[in-house]
């Protein structure tokens, strides 16, 4: 790993922890119309079509923000105002599409499963049956709330046999767990630069099917959060419709770059499975145990539930662990008192076993005897 000496190693959802290459590659100005740019942008796009499998028949479109604009951007185009979605929630993120929704003024509906749950497929597929209206799915690939793999193999297939159109959340699995479209019928995913492909937060993308992209001209309420401009503008010059994260995307292709010589989806879902296997081992030693069976556990971020040693509290032992250079995540969960270690960024088995030796050495300092949570009831 090429990490710089002294910089906060980030167990987190991101942004994460980043290649010195990837924020090497920031070290220069371009303007937005410098072919350089225009380049780069391009061979951006193109790659990540690749990685799901989607270039024939998908587009990529490229916003600038954060992950959640992304996905107010893409359900915003996607759905039109006589539409109706389907929410299929078990986590913060799936409500958080439900909000995006409410403040568009789109019909939807929630079904939700707890947050240790999977949705299911037989009750979406009866679900879709029996109410006509519904014109959209929507469902998150990885809910990093939890950390839970949803089965997004069988929740596609159940909308498309269903005849709807189905929009994920990749966020937090893109380019780290398989997403193939041949196998993942899908009309747009959505993720960010800043998680699996560990470049630099600023830019979140869409690949959306050119079929219905083509018919969502003036669905959005939004001009800067409308995709079908922002696709059209780039496809007629290369260009963004407004000032481009150039910064950004430079660093997006050298980590991309990364990726590839990696192995691609395959060596980075490889590379993450051995970062969690460490830390839920390594945390299994120390007492801890994680929220999700191994069965519905992505390698992505892991739910520890709390300890129940009194000598534990959480502020302390975060802030301890963050003096030794490791960053931790508290837990969103609803369902019990937790905190979250990501497994993925630009971290390899050297830094998770640190991690676990910090967190070790920290539980000793304070005083815990065990990271072990409450004895069920
Ligand atoms: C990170 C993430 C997002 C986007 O969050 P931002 O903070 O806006 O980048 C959306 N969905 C999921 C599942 C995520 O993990």
């Amino acid at each position: 790993m090429t990490l710089t000496p002294g910089d906060p190693l980030l167990l987190t959802p991101g942004p994460l922890t980043t290649a010195a290459e990837t924020r090497d590659a920031m070290r220069h100005d371009w303007g937005s119309r410098d072919q350089a740019f225009i380049d780069a942008n391009a061979a951006v796009r193109r790659k990540l079509l690749e990685i799901a499998n989607a270039t024939d028949t998908h587009v990529c479109v490229p916003l600038q923000g954060s992950g959640t604009f992304v996905v107010e951007a893409a359900l915003c185009t996607l759905i039109p105002k006589s539409g109706k979605a389907l929410i299929l929630v078990n986590g913060a993120y799936g409500k958080r599409m439900g909000k995006i929704l409410e403040y568009a003024g789109r019909a939807f509906e929630i079904s939700e499963t707890a947050e240790d749950v999977p949705p299911d497929a037989a009750a979406l597929t009866a679900k879709l049956a029996a109410d006509k209206s519904i014109t959209h799915v929507l469902v998150v690939h990885c809910e990093t709330t939890s950390g839970i793999l949803n089965p997004i193999a069988d929740i596609a297939h159940a909308v498309k046999d269903a005849g709807r159109s189905l929009i994920i959340d990749a966020m937090s699995a893109f380019g780290a767990i398989e997403l193939d479209l041949a196998k993942v019928p899908f009309d747009a995913v959505m993720a960010s630069s800043n998680k699996c492909l560990e470049g630099v937060p600023g830019m979140g993308f869409a690949l959306i099917r050119k079929t219905v992209l083509e018919g969502c001209a003036g669905n959005s309420h939004s001009l800067a959060l409308d995709l079908y401009d922002q696709w059209k503008a780039m496809e007629a010059n290369g260009q963004w419709r407004f000032t481009p994260p150039t910064h950004v995307i430079f660093a997006f292709a050298k980590a991309i770059e990364q990726f590839e010589a990696e192995g691609g989806q395959p060596g980075r879902f490889k590379r993450y499975s051995e970062n969690c296997r460490i830390l839920i081992d390594g945390m299994a030693d120390l007492g801890f145990q994680t929220l999700l069976p191994q069965g519905l556990q992505a390698p992505i971020i892991v739910t520890f539930h709390m300890p129940s040693d009194p000598a534990f509290d959480f502020q302390v032992f975060y802030d301890k662990v963050k003096d030794r250079g490791f960053v931790l995540y508290p837990g969103k969960l609803t369902v019990a008192p937790s905190f979250r270690v990501g497994c993925i960024g630009h971290l390899g088995a050297a830094e998770m076993k640190a991690a676990l030796k910090a967190m070790s050495d920290v539980l000793n300092e304070m005083g815990v005897k065990t990271g072990a949570p409450q004895a069920a009831e």
